[in-house]
């Protein structure tokens, strides 16, 4: 047997990769065997029931493919993890000895779903991968996350792979970076997982994200690897091949982690107190727009003019994208922000109405 169970790479990340279906035995030892040539990861991943947003789609080989892990581990010594949806699920890997378990997008979202596998969990020493939502709800990621600490001796981590949003981004589950930062403040203690696979949905955009995710400082990656990608039964768009996966790999780029010298942190102090000092700006100017956009309310209110005006919103909204863009400000940021300025405006808007 090749020993290669926890291997360290060179920046200790947790190096998680395999299909995102297991399909076949042969599928899976390729894919392994591309794994152990470049290195070896810390964990081989594989989908055996999968969770598909529609019926009528490929929803995984089932419980032989858990057998075809098995063999994979004793011949490449990978860890194996999988994913749960239920209670079943989860006896069936403990019986077989799975090293992990992850929990997905589609299952974190129940609370009734993550206690009942946490129920089978209880007083093992599994560690637990939960992936965050499917829509942006930080306290119903985090439950889920405080359901598995409560019972499991092992570690639970967490793991970011965007989430479900309409709108026009070009990944296929918006990152929205803030909510997995938000976490890292409030529990700075969960290694954090990026799944960049998901949040990209194409093979173009992975290691872009998994660069974003190293510069965040996350404890690790999630890759979808497939020997043959545009074949895949499920998610073939975003999976890459294991010598894709090493090049991306070996291309990511690592900030340096010591302390600045003194003449760095004189700048850096420099640079963070003009920043103070624009934010205190920005929310001055925020707070007298809303008092206009007031004043606007009761003008409304006072001739029976509706609060929303789609083309006045809509030129606004264009006019700061050709402005911003000018300024060099990115369509999504524009975009979000002034929605959220729309937004809150509309709120003090009605109100007045209501009064
Ligand atoms: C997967 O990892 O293949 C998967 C189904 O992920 P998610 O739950 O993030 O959609
Ligand atoms: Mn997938």
């Amino acid at each position: 047997m090749v020993n290669l169970h926890f291997m360290t790479n060179k920046k200790d990340l947790i190096l998680i990769a395999g299909p995102c279906s297991a399909e076949s035995e042969k599928q899976l030892l390729t894919t392994a065997e591309g794994l152990a040539s470049g290195g070896g990861v810390n964990y081989f991943r594989a989908g055996i029931w999968k969770p598909r947003s529609q019926p009528g789609y490929f929803e995984g080989v089932g419980d032989e493919g858990l057998e075809w892990m098995i063999k994979l581990r004793e011949i490449y010594g990978f860890s194996l993890i999988t994913e749960v949806g239920n209670s079943a699920h989860a006896d069936k890997v403990l019986k077989l000895g799975f090293d992990a378990i992850w929990i997905g997008a589609r299952t974190s979202v129940n609370p009734f779903y993550v206690q009942e596998i946490a129920d089978v969990l209880k007083g093992t020493d599994v560690p637990v991968f939960v992936k965050n939502p499917i829509n942006p709800d930080l306290k119903l990621w985090l439950g889920a996350i405080e359901r598995f600490e409560k019972v499991s001796n092992a570690e639970v981590l967490p793991i970011h792979r965007g989430f479900s949003l309409s709108g026009n981004s070009r990944f296929r589950n918006v990152p929205n970076w803030q909510i997995p930062i938000e976490l890292h403040t409030l529990r700075p203690d969960l290694r954090l997982i990026c799944d960049p696979s998901h949040i990209a949905g194409k093979r173009d955009y992975i290691f872009e994200v998994a660069q974003k995710a190293m510069d965040l400082n996350y404890s690790g990656l999630m890759i979808e690897t497939h020997p043959n990608p545009d074949t895949a039964k499920s998610d073939a768009k975003q999976q890459i091949t294991p010598e894709q996966f090493w090049d991306g790999i070996n291309n990511l780029f690592f900030r340096k982690n010591y302390t600045p010298d003194t003449q760095t942190l004189s700048q850096l102090k420099n640079h963070r107190e003009s920043i103070d000092v624009f934010d205190q700006q920005l929310l001055e100017v925020l707070a007298k727009r809303m008092e206009v956009s007031e004043e606007i309310g009761k003008l409304k209110n006072k001739n029976g003019i509706s609060v929303l005006q789609p083309e006045r919103w809509k030129s606004i909204l264009d006019a700061a994208h050709i402005n911003g863009e000018a300024m060099g400000l990115s369509y999504a940021f524009i975009d979000q922000l002034f929605k959220a300025v729309h937004d809150e405006s509309i709120d003090r808007q009605t109100k007045k109405v209501k009064k």
